[in-house]
């Protein structure tokens, strides 16, 4: 079937088995159907490193990866805040490309812009200078040089302290910054459509930027939902696997 998909935010750990049931339920039947797969990041709740490949719960995660890009599906994965370590051994594993953010492409003729969204939360000062540090390649090579077991321990640590300090911060905040969103369309010309995660606000926005329509097409997460984002001639669609 010609069709593509987006999702992002799925935040899968070991503590959310019914999702991550869903979500291995979810590549073997809707995704199998599709010719395209994009996981625009935060696939993990957190991912250490690639050496932490082996784990079991990984594994599982890994080989529903493995067969649906074995299938024929085409399979891109973008990071996300939470999971920027994954590597090439993960995407080899997977048989998936990883993909810079942000992205263009051709979506059956239309140029779509694809981003994670974090970038585009400008208002919190805090976080973009978390973001510029740990995006640092110097910081990256440094923290994966560390034993694995000191990682997780550091990231279980960081999520705790985001976890504090997100219930201080407010809503707005939190969302992207309208400014933000219209100088990353005008660095790419405006393409008539944005998709992008991170803020969990799924939710479709027309915008006129300078004279350009632009329409902004924010993801859900995987909480309360199973959304997805279908694409295909005929244009996208919101779609819930939890509804279904
Ligand atoms: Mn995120």
């Amino acid at each position: 079937m010609n069709q593509t998909l987006f999702i992002s935010d799925i935040h899968l750990c070991e503590e959310r088995p019914q999702i991550t049931a869903l979500f291995l339920d979810f590549l073997a039947t809707t995704v199998k159907q599709a010719e395209t797969l994009y996981i625009l990041g935060d696939l993990f709740e957190y991912w250490a490193g690639d050496d932490d490949l082996p784990d079991p719960y990984h594994q599982r995660l890994v080989a529903g990866l493995q067969t649906l890009s074995a299938s024929g599906t085409r399979l891109y994965v973008m990071h996300g805040n939470r999971d920027l370590l994954l590597g090439q051994e993960f995407m080899q594993a997977c048989g998936a490309r990883l993909l810079p953010d942000p992205t263009v492409i051709e979506l059956y003729g239309k140029t779509v812009l694809l981003t994670h969204g974090d970038k585009l939360c400008t208002d919190d000062v805090k976080y973009q200078e978390f973001r510029r540090q740990v995006h640092d390649p110097a910081w990256q090579k440094t923290f994966l040089a560390q034993p694995l077991a000191n990682r997780k321990a550091q990231i279980a640590g960081m999520r705790q302290q985001s976890e504090q300090e997100k219930s201080h911060k407010s809503e707005a905040i939190m969302d992207v910054n309208a400014g933000a969103v219209a100088r990353l369309l005008g660095e790419y010309d405006f393409p008539p459509l944005l998709i992008h995660g991170h803020t969990h606000r799924m939710n479709r926005h027309a915008l006129n930027i300078s004279g350009h329509q632009c329409e902004r097409i924010v993801l859900g997460d995987w909480y309360e939902s199973g959304s997805y984002l279908e694409c295909g001639m005929q244009g996208c669609v919101m779609q819930d696997i939890m509804a279904t």
